[in-house]
């Protein structure tokens, strides 16, 4: 080995997306917001601590200024946005209460900064005015930007990456994540991050490798370094030696060959050899996706995750905004359904424009059905560019995270609310529509019997099914052990949705990423569970595989799984049952 080259360094993490990358790192934040550490600063280096927070406030407004300098004058709301920015970069509630707190309370400039901003966040969002409200954000991005320049860091937007490189964060937001530029960016990995997260199934659905909940990753890592990102197995190499490199291009050479051979077949339908026919859908976050929900064989939109048009406006999007994103969405899709699920803010899709409020438990927080509950001009709004764009094509409603009888009840005041609005209006629409909800919150399972009788269809979703069962936090890596979709508890749930479904003769859905990784396969397919919606790039695999099982012989196979207790027993029993057609088996060496 070469003495002079850096030594070889494995990291093991959590797969947030399969597949194999080798590239330059492009490290894009070394200190991410959530490291801000608490130090007392002593009496006499307190006017030494005030000097270094009103540098970085300098340094801030003159990077300020020649953003506004530089500025198109036509771009008028945007001027005014910045120039409403420079003035809080010295308001007193901002400015003068960070310098009082570091001298008062003798601590350093970056704890005090932080504590001052989220002091001033909780009393604009107490005001009842919306404008006041929406000021929030510009109290965050000021004082952030004054952050990044106290912490020496760059502020590096994914969008600006012009390398093609493998990025390298702290964490990634879905919004940064959906930013990302294909032809660019090789993959990712983050420190942070857990199984399944937004993040990850964004990564997926852009076919982009990746590996989270690294922990050391922007610790170890250097810009440059070689890194080889195994997103299928979770694991990524920093300078591989020679050997290492070598094996990892064969197996990325393999792995290309495989996923072109199954794209090859995306068309083929899903029927098992037994002649029992699926129904595999494509789970989508933008309507450009529909281009590979297609390409990859979906027989429909499974779930359309709606959050992310909301995601990247600054402000509510319209209803005639929806209504052209919706119809649009039908229209390619058509005559194949098109399930809409309304918007699932909060959780870890937060908008400090759309709700400005930080819970201490986001995913046990106003996320969801539950925000849109509370803020019912805002679903109204959704459901009724959701009704009109019905009339243009086959749209199911789908509503999130329905955890008791009386929020789908009031769900269905509020759709009448809409059809009374657009009646009123002599607006087009369609109000025979399938109504669904997701069944992803362990009270709705013990309550399927009955909430069957109020809807038409269930979609188990069990990324947040399996988050809420075990009582593990879809981002956190230092859980992500627990999240098992094979766990028998979560077996259960699943059979036990399926019989409340079966009995009240109404449709069943999967749509959490369990449907899309093979080794569930057999089990579901046992539980006699006929549509599932996935990532469009695991459509072709999990066709694959259908095609080569017998319905029978899984129905049996689901039984005998039912009466283990441990997801070791499980896992192992279906990797002996399902040995030759569980695909990756092209990977190993
Ligand atoms: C789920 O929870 O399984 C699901 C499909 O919804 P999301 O991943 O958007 O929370
Ligand atoms: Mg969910």
């Amino acid at each position: 080995m070469n003495r002079d080259k850096p030594r070889e360094m494995i990291l093991k993490g959590i797969s947030g997306s399969p597949g194999i990358c080798i590239g330059k790192a492009y490290v894009v934040d070394r200190e991410g917001v959530n490291i801000i550490e608490r130090y007392p600063v002593s009496e006499a280096m307190v006017p030494q601590e005030t000097d270094r927070f009103k540098n970085a406030v300098a340094k801030a407004k003159k990077e300020h200024a020649r953003i506004i300098q530089a500025l198109d004058k036509d771009v008028s709301e945007t001027l005014n946005i910045l120039e409403t920015h420079m003035a809080l970069f010295k308001d007193k509630m901002l400015y003068g209460k960070t310098i009082e707190t570091i001298q008062k309370e003798r601590i350093n400039a970056e704890w005090a900064l932080r504590k001052v901003a989220r002091q001033v966040k909780l009393m604009f969002q107490q005001v009842d005015d919306q404008y006041l409200k929406s000021r929030v954000n510009d109290i965050v991005q000021v004082s952030d930007k004054i952050m990044s320049y106290l912490l020496g860091a760059r502020d590096i937007k994914i969008a600006d990456i012009n390398k093609r490189v493998i990025i390298v964060a702290h964490d990634l937001s879905p919004a940064d994540a959906s930013q990302i530029q294909l032809e660019l960016i090789k993959g990712f990995v983050t420190d942070r991050g857990g199984k399944d997260s937004h993040t990850g199934i964004v990564a997926k659905s852009l076919k982009i490798p990746s590996v989270f909940g690294l922990a050391r990753a922007t610790a170890s890592i250097n810009n440059d370094d070689i890194l080889i990102v195994d997103g299928s197995s979770g694991i990524i190499i920093i300078n591989p030696d020679e050997d290492t490199l070598f094996k990892y291009e064969e197996r990325l050479a393999r792995f290309e060959a495989y996923r072109a051979d199954i794209e090859r077949d995306s068309h083929l339908p899903a029927v098992t050899r037994d002649g029992v026919a699926l129904n595999l859908m494509a789970n989508i976050e933008l309507v450009e996706e529909v281009v590979s929900a297609k390409d990859n064989g979906a027989a429909g939109i499974g779930l359309f995750r709606t959050e992310f048009l909301y995601l990247d406006l600054e402000r509510f999007p319209t209803e005639e905004e929806l209504l052209v994103k919706y119809k649009e969405l039908v229209e390619l899709m058509n005559p194949e359904p098109v399930t809409i699920r309304t918007l699932d803010i909060n959780g870890d899709k937060f908008n400090p424009y759309i709700d400005p409020v930080e819970e201490a438990n986001p995913s046990l927080g106003l996320r969801a059905v539950r925000f849109c509950l509370e803020n019912k001009d805002i679903f109204v709004t959704q459901i009724k560019a959701i009704l009109r764009a019905a009339a243009f094509g086959n749209i199911k409603l789908l509503i999130p995270m329905i955890s008791c009888m009386e929020e789908i009840i009031a769900v269905k005041a509020v759709i009448n609310q809409a059809v009374l609005a657009l009646e009123q209006d002599d607006k087009i629409f369609n109000k025979d529509i399938a109504l669904g909800i997701m069944i992803e919150v362990p009270s709705a399972v013990l309550m399927a019997d009955e909430l069957a009788k109020q809807v038409d269809f269930f979609s188990i979703g069990t990324n947040d099914l399996i988050q809420y069962s075990m009582a593990i936090d879809r981002r956190n890596r230092r859980v992500a052990h627990l999240y098992q979709a094979l766990n028998p508890a979560v077996l259960k749930m699943i059979k036990m949705v399926f019989a409340a479904a079966e009995k009240n003769n109404i449709e069943l859905v999967m749509c959490g990423e369990m449907a899309g990784d093979p080794i569930n396969i057999p089990v579901l397919l046992g539980f006699g569970l006929k549509n599932l919606s996935m990532n469009p790039a695991s459509i072709p695999v999990i066709k694959k595989m259908i095609r080569g099982m017998d319905f029978q012989k899984a129905q049996s196979f689901a039984q005998k799984v039912l009466t283990f207790s441990t997801v070791q027993e499980i896992t192992r029993f279906t990797q002996e049952e399902y040995k030759e057609i569980l695909p990756y088996k092209e990977m190993e060496e």
